[in-house]
């Protein structure tokens, strides 16, 4: 029996067989042995990468399906390969010579002041990014389960677990990883215990080894004796107890000792976890993250979007719905739409890798306006950063609603568009922003990442990611004020409103609305309920 100490990243208990998944995200070194060697495993890579290209062109709407075409081409393209050879002649490793080349080919098409050409850029580092990972030794795969298990990795992506099925994850534990990373965030979504940062040590653990996993501590023990499975179960059970005390909560409204009500929405990411927050006492969706639907292999088309939006709508059975369009980007890889970008945090990200991609965006705003009509629906942008941002994000949706009109195509007339404040910049901006918003919902993590230039996703730093310090505390003052000031509603919907203490800060700063992951809710409904918001 061993114990090996992480950090929580999302609560809860499991108890079963590991399943590994051996893969490192770091690379180990590109150690060159001989040119001959690295033309040779480039060749092979470049087929690899074709291959995949293929395959993605296959299950993509025919305009996407234009873009990975195009990639292909790129992978056959003569002039590329001759200089990507030419660095691999003069000594460099393979990687670092797709590398150099891509680069240089994709500066060439971004100078020529055509769209066309500056998309095709894109393409180009794309494509050969994904040579670069097939290289690298770590290409994109889905992770396979048929049987429950608790998996054990040195660090798992975002798109990892989006693709994976989920239903047979009883728990996760990371070598490395982020509390702050969306493969985090989406393990508190689906409410998967998870711990993250255990150490080396966790790696020793053996597949199929069974362990015992207590994600609410972070703790995990591996090979249990009999007494530490019985204690398990007994966990278990005073857990069931509990949820039995949170199901008589949930019917209670969030009301401070001082009578100020604070309305608790949850962060989703499907409809099956939206019954279970509705199940669990939340007012609605605060936060939907639609990026996570793009994650799980391919881009959806605009029928499985529409059908997975209505869906959604439908399982909050008339309650609010806010869905936020796309945030593809930083840690949130989608294959073929995310770039290889030297800072992601401060790249193309968001809000601009939709106005990069318009027919991604088109698409997905004519499947939600035409989901909305089935209930309650809100649309927010992330990380806005300009007016002008926000501006074109409404222009680009007033197009999709004339597309729709002329095509006698039936949509939501009346949907709430909001604007997520997530940058010091548009905090800066608020009162401006406010103008042309129906609602504000202030994105905690990025916030905080941004404005005290702390990596959300490096524990170095995580001294410095406070979400309740000053600097954040003033930037939600502002952002309340605008919106006040405006007459509309704002909300906070950062993982941080999971936090009870931090959850009645943000309350004393004016939000009367936070959505945050639903094992949350009744944890913070309770504390508030035993608060005073504004003490005399
Ligand atoms: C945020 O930044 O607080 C947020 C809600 O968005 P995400 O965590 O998905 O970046
Ligand atoms: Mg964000």
């Amino acid at each position: 029996m061993k114990e090996i100490i992480g950090v929580s990243a999302s609560p809860g208990l499991a108890l079963g067989r590991v399943k590994k998944i051996s893969k490192s995200y770091k690379i180990a070194g590109r150690i060159v042995s001989s040119a001959e060697l690295e033309e040779e495993m480039f060749r092979e890579s470049i087929i690899i990468a074709k291959d995949d290209i293929t395959a993605l062109v296959d299950c993509v709407a025919s305009d996407e399906g234009e873009i990975f075409m195009f990639q292909r081409e790129i992978l056959s393209d003569a002039g590329l390969l001759d200089a990507i050879l030419k660095y691999i002649k003069l000594g460099y490793a393979a990687a670092d010579s797709v590398e150099k080349a891509a680069d240089i080919y994709a500066e060439k098409l971004s100078v020529i002041p055509d769209e066309y050409f500056a998309q095709r850029a894109g393409d180009v580092i794309d494509a050969c990014g994904r040579v670069v990972e097939i290289l690298d030794g770590h290409p994109r795969k889905k992770i396979m389960l048929d049987s429950k298990v608790i998996l054990i990795a040195e660090e798992l992506m975002a798109s990892d677990l989006a693709g994976a099925n989920k239903e047979f994850i009883i728990g996760i534990a990371m070598a490395a990883g982020s509390v702050q990373s969306h493969c985090s965030i989406i393990a508190r979504t689906y409410g998967i215990p998870t711990i993250v940062l255990a150490g080396e040590e966790l790696l020793k653990i053996k597949d199929e080894e069974v362990c015992a996993l207590n994600a609410t501590e972070g703790v995990i023990i591996a090979s249990p004796d009999q007494a530490t499975m019985g204690r398990y179960s007994h966990l278990k059970g005073l857990a069931g107890r509990k949820s039995f005390l949170e199901g008589q909560l949930k019917h209670t409204p969030c009301v401070s000792k001082d009578s100020v009500p604070v309305k608790l929405y949850a962060n989703c990411g499907a409809p099956a976890d939206i019954a279970a927050a509705i199940e669990a006492g939340a007012e609605g969706v605060g936060l939907l993250r639609s990026e996570f639907l793009f994650m799980e292999g391919k881009v959806p088309d605009e029928e499985t979007q529409f059908r997975f939006y209505r869906d959604c709508i439908l399982a909050a059975q008339g309650r609010q719905v806010t869905i936020r369009t796309i945030d593809i980007g930083a840690d949130k890889e989608v294959s073929g739409l995310t770039l290889h970008e030297d800072n992601p945090a401060l790249g193309m990200r968001g809000i601009r890798l939709c106005f990069a991609k318009p027919e991604i965006f088109k698409t997905q705003l004519s499947a939600l306006m035409r989901a909305g009509v089935y209930g309650n629906l809100r649309i927010m942008f992330p990380l806005v950063t300009t007016l002008d941002d926000m501006e074109n994000a409404l222009i680009i949706l007033e197009q999709v609603k004339d597309e729709l009109t002329n095509s006698g195509v039936d949509f939501a007339k009346a949907v709430a568009i909001g604007c997520m404040i997530e940058t010091p910049s548009a905090v800066l901006i608020a009162a401006e922003l406010a103008e042309i918003s129906d609602f504000f919902s202030i994105g905690t993590n990025d916030l905080t990442q941004y404005t005290l230039a702390a990596d959300r996703l490096n524990t170095a730093v995580s001294g410095y990611f406070n979400c309740e310090s000053l600097a954040i505390q003033r930037l939600i003052e502002m952002t309340v004020l605008a919106a006040n000031k405006a007459g509309i509603s704002v909300s906070i919907c950062g993982e941080s409103a999971s936090n009870p203490q931090t959850a009645l800060i943000y309350a004393r700063l004016g939000i009367k609305r936070l959505s945050m992951a639903t094992v949350a809710i009744n944890e913070v409904k309770q504390y508030i309920n035993d608060a005073v918001v504004y003490p005399v």
